[in-house]
């Protein structure tokens, strides 16, 4: 089927902005990226879907490559005698706390409203890190019927193994990561997976090496990377070894490998990242709120790693996090000039689709001829000149800090929303039985 979106301003997500153009869908790609002039002489067939969205902004849909929808139902919640003096200390005293009491309808209902959520935000894939140590056979199939079917949007998956827990649920963890991935369909562009790995201080070499002798040559891991400075002083305690070095001792240095954080890597560790071409991921919010330490934003862009963007778990407002990547790197340096636009635009707009390409096996994050139809509609009008060279200062100091307002998304093609409201989902039913759930997740949390 054909749709043509028009009345809108249209950025293709890298060089090209079009003044009251139309973009052309036919089926789940782009077919063409109209102006118009060009729109004048075409003619939709009867079949075809009409779309007028006078005034929109039309960007990709954002990636946001690296998340917990486990966390979804967290906001708010107490945690008595809540005190954490270390990151140890927080995910001990809330993270593990929560994942332990998520049964399989807690974790449907988290994904559910985490995908919504996302989609809100203009989120068109995620890539998810997921726990629920006590509800792991058949999760990862149970995120994939949310995020991807129900909701609509694309989705990476992956189960993070770990010992903290005993034998016995580390070794469901990597079953549940080896069943998924053996579900893959080739013809599902929609969905894929990685095999998830906690972090190096809560895994003992047995399990990395039954890891590394069970995974597919061409599946990476995505693990937590010195993201408490913990991490690194347990390893090189406990193994004698710095964590990116214990990695590729394993055979998990992969160019397919998401290492998020990356906070605490010495030079050498991060020129073997370089060297094994494995993506990294920034999660600048989350990383202030743990009070974990400044990511090295240069150092990694200087030795060309694939650096993406990722909200880990801290909501899905993908210009919010990038501007806060920024106010981070200016704050921290001391340096106004710190984290320029250009190393911006890197982040997210080039790097996050070359991770969701390297994943997913198809091109992302263009509204160009050929590409996915992943489209994010903004309400936005711009109060100063919009071009192609303005957009990001228009993203960041206008829609990031004022009102991300998303009305339309397209995903393959699919509507998800129209007007602010989903298409496909009772969307107030949902979220009441999404409270339910909630309150009783605190109970057992608690
Ligand atoms: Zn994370």
């Amino acid at each position: 089927m054909k749709r043509l979106i028009e009345g809108i301003r249209i950025w293709d997500g890298a060089d090209r902005l079009v003044e009251d153009g139309a973009i052309l869908i036919d089926g789940d790609t782009i077919e063409a990226v109209l102006t118009r002039e060009a729109l004048s002489s075409y003619e939709l067939p009867p079949s075809g879907e009409r779309i007028d969205t006078s005034g929109k902004l039309a960007i990709p849909g954002f990636i946001n490559a690296h998340t917990h929808l486990y966390s979804s139902l967290a906001r708010g919640m107490a945690l008595p005698g809540y005190s954490p003096q270390t990151f140890t200390q927080i995910l001990e005293q809330l993270w593990w706390r929560l994942d332990k009491a998520l049964d399989a309808e807690m974790v449907r209902v988290s994904a559910l409203v985490g995908a919504m959520e996302a989609a809100r935000c203009g989120v068109t894939t995620l890539i998810d890190h997921h726990a629920s140590p006590h509800a792991i056979p058949g999760s990862l199939a149970s995120l994939r019927q949310a995020v991807c079917k129900e909701v609509g949007l694309r989705g990476a998956f992956c189960y993070e193994v770990s010992d903290r827990d005993g034998a016995k649920i580390s070794e469901q963890g990597i079953t549940e990561n080896l069943g998924f991935l053996a579900t893959k369909d080739s013809q599902d562009l929609l969905s894929t997976g990685l095999f998830g790995l906690h972090a190096s201080f809560t895994l003992c070499d047995d399990t990395l090496d039954k890891v590394a002798r069970n995974l597919p040559n061409d599946v990476g891991v995505h693990i937590h990377v010195a993201e408490g400075p913990e991490d690194e002083t347990q390893c090189v305690a406990e193994h004698g070894l710095r964590i990116v070095e214990r990695l590729e001792r394993f055979g998990l240095m992969r160019p397919t490998s998401i290492l998020a954080h990356c906070l605490h890597l010495n030079n050498e560790e991060k020129d073997l990242v370089a060297d094994r071409e494995a993506m990294v991921v920034h999660n600048p919010r989350s990383n202030m709120n743990n009070a974990v330490g400044t990511f090295d934003l240069n150092g990694f862009l200087n030795k060309d790693v694939l650096t993406g963007l990722g909200t880990d778990g801290l909501g899905a407002n993908m210009l919010s996090e990038l501007f806060t990547a920024a106010l981070l790197q200016k704050a921290s340096s001391r340096d106004p000039l710190a984290a320029p636009f250009s190393a911006l635009n890197t982040l997210l707009f080039r790097n996050n689709p070359l991770v969701g390409e390297r994943l997913f096996g198809i091109k992302l994050g263009r509204i160009a001829p050929g590409y996915p139809a992943d489209i994010v509609l903004l309400d936005y009008q711009p109060p100063t000149p919009l071009s192609a060279e303005t957009i990001l200062g228009h993203l960041l100091f206008g829609i990031s800090v004022h009102t991300l307002r998303v009305s339309g998304l397209f995903v393959a093609g699919r509507p998800i929303l129209r007007d602010g409201r989903f298409l496909d989902l009772d969307e107030e039913g949902i979220y009441a039985h999404a409270r339910e759930q909630a309150a009783k997740l605190w109970e057992r949390a608690a």
